[in-house]
């Protein structure tokens, strides 16, 4: 079981769906879930438009917000279409999803400009959760573990092990993104374990006190066996993060 400092957090990927109505119905539904303190934490990160309003509707409950992604500019300026992290901290966000595969693939994100957002997160107050994970193409020729490896010492590299002291990193085999297909428990653990270790070389009391969740069509019916693992300590849920009774069984199944 995962070390008491590293709480379970199941986070909430929207994307680029809903509406406000929608969204304000998932919310309602989503309140009465975590009604009180607990073990865990639930996040929801919906689309930079209803922030606001998620931000009002979450008053006085125990739910944080996070944002999908920032700009990687340093400084505020005119840099038309972008929004810079003291924004998101501005409307209340606490996390932002860094690298989710989806940016890298569509929006041509490399792991230099992830690193460059990793830090403009953490000098606006934000936490980052980086996304790293494998293609299908890259699992099935046995390179799931140097992609990931090198993802990561990417971004290690330029903001330097400290950083990971309030960051959370999200294994998310690409492969599994939004196609029902989940990594076995044991899959999971091992890439898990080494992201782990590879921290760990540098630091390890910052590893073992680091949040490593698995995303990858997570649903009710296999958080809890994947979420009983060592090293697995979340989840980070797209689709089924749509649905309030699944989201809300998924978070349940963190609890216990
Ligand atoms: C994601 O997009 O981060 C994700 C894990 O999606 P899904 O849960 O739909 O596979």
């Amino acid at each position: 079981m995962a070390v008491a400092t590293r709480a379970p957090l199941i986070a909430g990927n929207w994307k680029m769906h809903g509406t406000l109505d929608d969204s304000a119905e998932l919310v309602s539904m989503l309140k009465k879930v975590v009604a009180r303190p607990k073990d865990a934490q639930m996040l929801l990160c919906p689309p930079f438009t209803y922030l606001m309003a998620v931000r009002k509707w979450l008053k006085e409950s125990n739910i944080l917000l996070g944002a999908q992604n920032l700009s990687h500019q340093p400084d505020l300026g005119a840099y038309t279409g972008e929004v810079h992290g003291s924004m998101l901290k501005d409307v209340g966000c606490s996390f932002v999803i860094i690298g989710h595969s989806e940016r890298r693939q569509f929006y041509g994100e490399t792991d230099d400009l992830v690193a460059q957002k990793f830090q403009v997160a953490q000098a606006a107050g934000l936490t980052p959760i980086l996304c790293i994970g494998e293609t299908l193409e890259q699992h099935e020729k046995g390179k799931t573990e140097s992609v990931v490896v090198g993802q990561m010492l990417a971004v290690l590299k330029t903001v330097g092990v400290a950083a990971f002291s309030n960051a959370v990193i999200a294994y998310e085999p690409v492969w599994a993104i939004g196609t029902g297909r989940t990594a076995t428990p044991g899959q999971a653990q091992k890439v898990h374990a080494l992201i782990r270790a590879t921290i760990s070389k540098h630091d390890a009391t910052i590893s073992s006190a680091l949040r490593i969740l698995y995303g990858g069509s997570v649903k009710g019916d296999n958080a809890k066996v994947l979420l009983s693992m060592d090293d697995i300590d979340g989840g980070l849920v797209g689709g089924a993060s749509l649905k309030a009774e699944e989201f809300a069984a998924i978070f349940q199944a963190a609890l216990n």
